[in-house]
């Protein structure tokens, strides 16, 4: 699209505003739509009394030289909010029918420094950790040379042999393709679990895994190159935290938006787009307001964009199946505590930790999915601990925490409003005893705010079907060019965004 045309942004989420700070800084004549009354989408922080709480994000990952960084250089955003977190992640696992602790691992950031603790750990298991890292670094590096054209495979082949004539300098076309590739060609089509069953040790098997309740899915379900790629970015360049709250970096990026002639308007449901030869023309908002357009930027949902904006006879079949089709991960719910202890007088010095039963993660995620009320202090969670990253989170010596718990939406949607609640207060019960009995952290008698958020509240600030906390689902049928293509049918109508961005 030639610059100085209108581009609509739908979606004032990370993904609509990275990409209109982006396209308003090539000149474009940006607007972004945004539904509700606020922007960030899931990124969000805000303040209750003197205690600074994070909607959702847990962490940022992926500060590579070859990833993040030059995206963030390229809107301006100040590099210095991220924060580097001193530990990666502890992790315990719990004894299932009495909620006690078992095993317990507290693992430092920094490759080399995770290697050198697994391998302390795990004496017995060195062969397979520098297996696991070697394979880990090479895929790792792979996917930074390809992160841009993983699914036209004409786009792959225009890209990829530059890239390789580049990095190579003489550029031997025998190296080209496969070889090249070779880790992605090896484990883009097995499991993670097939690809991880050289080792043998469960608990080290377990802490290699462990970004898995990230993405909401099995070890089984994932194609072990797919994850292998959002480990790498884990393990070697994270995890960061924002100073101050998310939405500081919300802020930024809104800056990088107006300073170049970008306008955010809220409260601007989009509910209509019209089309005339393969092209978007205008935009309708539930307050009536129409915004002619030569281009969108879709940073939501394709299912309500796709299936309900845009008339039908206007798309091919085959592609609305697609869209129909597309499976999403599962939701969250979460217990927001603002404590009166430092949780770190407790032993609890990491900023996230996991807590899994230590029963095969499959089971865990089986016993997720069936939603058996009985079940649900069997079930593993997160716990966050803000005050930890930032120390302006929380007055000294106490706690902003969160405890997130995957949950799917069942019948959340449908409850009356007692009933809701009631089922609220009774799942905030259980994830809170059950993290005091496994953690030994007093948290009843220290609380000064707590409050929850259900798989319907994620989906209320996100729009996201099934309140999905991590898009469409990275299964095989999901992953690499499998994934919905940001392009569409659509001339001028692209798509960014958690349901169509290939993680890896
Ligand atoms: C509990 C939780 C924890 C997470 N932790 C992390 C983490 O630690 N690290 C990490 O990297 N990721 C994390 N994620 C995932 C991450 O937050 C999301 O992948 C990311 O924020 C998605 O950004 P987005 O812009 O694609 O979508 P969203 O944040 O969903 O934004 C979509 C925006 O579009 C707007 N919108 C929708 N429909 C319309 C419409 N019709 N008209 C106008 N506007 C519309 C919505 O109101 C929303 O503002 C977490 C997610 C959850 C739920």
């Amino acid at each position: 699209m030639p610059n100085k045309n209108n581009i609509i942004v739908i979606g004032a989420g990370i993904s609509g505003l990275t990409a209109a700070a982006y396209l308003a800084k090539k000149g474009y004549n940006v607007t972004v739509l945004e539904k509700i009354h606020q922007p960030g989408g899931f990124v969000h922080s805000f303040k209750r009394k003197e205690y600074r709480f994070e909607a959702s994000t847990h962490q940022i990952c992926g500060m590579h030289p070859r990833y993040l960084i030059p995206l963030l250089e390229s809107i301006d955003v100040d590099k210095n909010l991220f924060v580097r977190s001193k530990t990666l992640f502890e992790c315990i696992k719990f004894d299932d029918e009495k909620n006690v602790m078992e095993d317990r691992f507290l693992i430092p950031s920094g490759f080399d420094a995770i290697k050198k603790t697994l391998h302390t750990l795990f004496p017995e298991e060195q062969k397979s950790i520098d297996s696991y890292f070697e394979k880990l670094n090479g895929l790792g590096e792979e996917v930074c040379v390809l992160k841009s054209v993983t699914r036209n495979p004409l786009k792959y082949i225009i890209h990829t042999i530059p890239a390789l004539l580049l990095k190579n300098g003489k550029g031997i076309i025998r190296q080209i393709g496969k070889k090249h590739f070779k880790n992605i060609v090896l484990l883009k089509n097995i499991s993670n679990k097939e690809a991880t069953e050289y080792i043998k040790n469960e608990n080290l098997k377990w802490i290699l895994n462990t970004y898995l309740p990230y993405i909401a899915c099995t070890s089984s379900e994932v194609s072990a190159a797919a994850f292998m790629a959002m480990n790498f970015m884990y393990f070697k360049s994270g995890p960061y935290l924002i100073k101050e709250g998310t939405t500081n970096l919300i802020k930024n990026i809104i800056q990088t938006i107006e300073k170049n002639g970008g306008t955010i308007k809220y409260n601007q449901a989009v509910k209509k787009v019209s089309i005339e030869n393969n092209k978007a023309y205008s935009v309708e908002t539930s307050s009536g307001n129409i915004y002619k357009c030569d281009g969108i930027l879709a940073a939501m949902n394709p299912n309500d964009l796709f299936l309900k904006f845009i008339e039908k006879d206007k798309l091919p079949q085959k592609y609305i199946d697609s869209i129909e089709k597309i499976e999403y991960s599962l939701s969250v719910f979460q217990v927001y505590l603002a404590l009166k202890i430092d949780i770190k007088d407790y032993g609890f010095n990491s900023c996230t930790t996991f807590v899994e039963p230590s029963k095969d993660s499959d089971e865990n995620f089986k016993r997720i999915y069936s939603n058996v009320e009985q079940d649900r202090n069997k079930t593993s969670f997160i716990i966050t601990n803000y005050s930890n990253y930032d120390t302006t989170a929380a007055p000294k010596g106490h706690s902003v925490v969160c405890i997130a718990e995957l949950m799917t939406m069942s019948d959340w949607e449908t409850l009356s409003k007692e009933e809701y609640n009631r089922k609220k207060q009774e799942i905030e019960k259980i994830i809170i005893d059950k993290t005091e009995k496994i953690t030994g952290i007093p948290i009843k008698e220290n609380i000064v705010l707590k409050f929850s958020a259900t798989p319907s509240t994620m989906k209320k600030y996100s729009s996201i079907p099934e309140g999905a906390m991590a898009g469409a689902k990275i299964n095989f049928n999901q992953s690499f060019e499998k994934r919905t293509p940001l392009e569409t049918p659509i001339g001028n109508i692209f798509l960014a965004g958690a349901t169509v961005a290939n993680p890896e």
